[in-house]
């Protein structure tokens, strides 16, 4: 496995490979790697790409310094599992070359609005224009891939093929099912931070989820996700149905597949998690 950090190095890697015929899987990560991460280089390994891994802590999604300061950083694991799933060339670039200007603003940012504006948009005030102006980053000096994301972060994919759509990028994105513990917890980074408790309380999350597995109005699924919730005691950010698109919010009358989103904050962790709903007008 290739080990790069310069733009330079990245850039004529892709440029390199596609010139040898190959074409270029991307798959953006904050390091920390997990089961869920390692499904993705899988995935894009699997396909018959040349798979490129980033990791990259991007200050500029974070809502505080606290938050970017305490988020995991396992760069020799990291290689490890990069490694042993398929991953040709691991880029860790620096802040330096990603945000020169940082800690001072850059100039430049990539807005998607709209999609970007509601649930974690709405909660956390400039997390999506982070999301957006690093990806189009990596995007720029990738040049023309395939980019892997998870359904995991399922607004964030939302944002990402918008943006994609919006600006013509030469990229096709491909999303990829939530990874699981045995328990039903979406893997996370941020699953570390619980003790045995927060991450038992933390199973309602999952557990709400698959109590709308049935059709019916969004009123009544958006009820039973709740009252799983508060049988736990999980305080929550927000319980939502959603045009899986558009991200517009479901209301009673419509039809069809939607999704389901939540965002629960257990010890202090915020976790999101969603899966796929079908609503109807009837009640089941
Ligand atoms: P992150 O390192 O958290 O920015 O995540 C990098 C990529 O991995 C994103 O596309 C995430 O959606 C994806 N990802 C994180 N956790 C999971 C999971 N449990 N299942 C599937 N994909 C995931």
């Amino acid at each position: 496995m290739e080990q790069l950090s310069s733009i330079e190095a990245w850039r004529n890697y892709a440029n390199d490979q596609r010139a040898f015929g190959h074409a270029v899987a991307l798959v953006p990560t904050m390091g920390a790697l997990h089961d869920g991460h390692a499904s993705l280089f899988r995935a894009a390994r699997a396909s018959g790409d040349v798979v490129i891994a980033t990791i990259f802590v991007n200050p500029r999604q974070f809502g505080s310094a606290a938050d970017l300061k305490s988020y995991p950083r396992t760069p020799h694991e990291d290689a490890v599992v990069a490694k042993e799933n398929g991953v040709d060339c691991l880029v860790e670039p620096s802040l330096e070359e990603m945000w020169p200007d940082y800690p001072n603003s850059t100039s430049t940012t990539v807005s998607v609005h709209g999609i970007g504006d509601s649930l974690e948009g709405a909660d956390r005030p400039g997390h999506f224009d982070g999301v957006a102006s690093v990806v189009a980053k990596l995007f720029a000096v990738t040049g023309p891939c395939h980019a892997y994301f998870g359904e995991k972060d399922f607004q964030q994919l939302a944002v990402v093929r918008q943006m994609v759509r919006d600006l013509a990028l030469p990229v096709e994105i491909i999303g990829c099912p939530i990874v699981r513990d045995p328990d039903g917890l979406a893997i996370s980074s941020r699953n570390g931070q619980l003790s045995a408790n927060g991450r038992e309380q933390a199973l309602a999350i999952s557990r709400a989820l698959r109590a709308v597995d049935a059709p019916a109005t969004p009123s009544t699924l958006r009820r039973r996700m709740r009252e799983v919730l508060e049988d736990a005691h999980v305080q929550t950010a927000y319980v939502e149905i959603v045009q899986p698109t558009t991200f517009v919010v479901a209301h009673d009358g419509d039809e069809g597949e939607f999704r389901a989103l939540i965002a629960g904050i257990v010890e202090g962790v915020r976790l999101i998690d969603n899966a796929p709903v079908t609503l109807s007008s009837r009640e089941a």
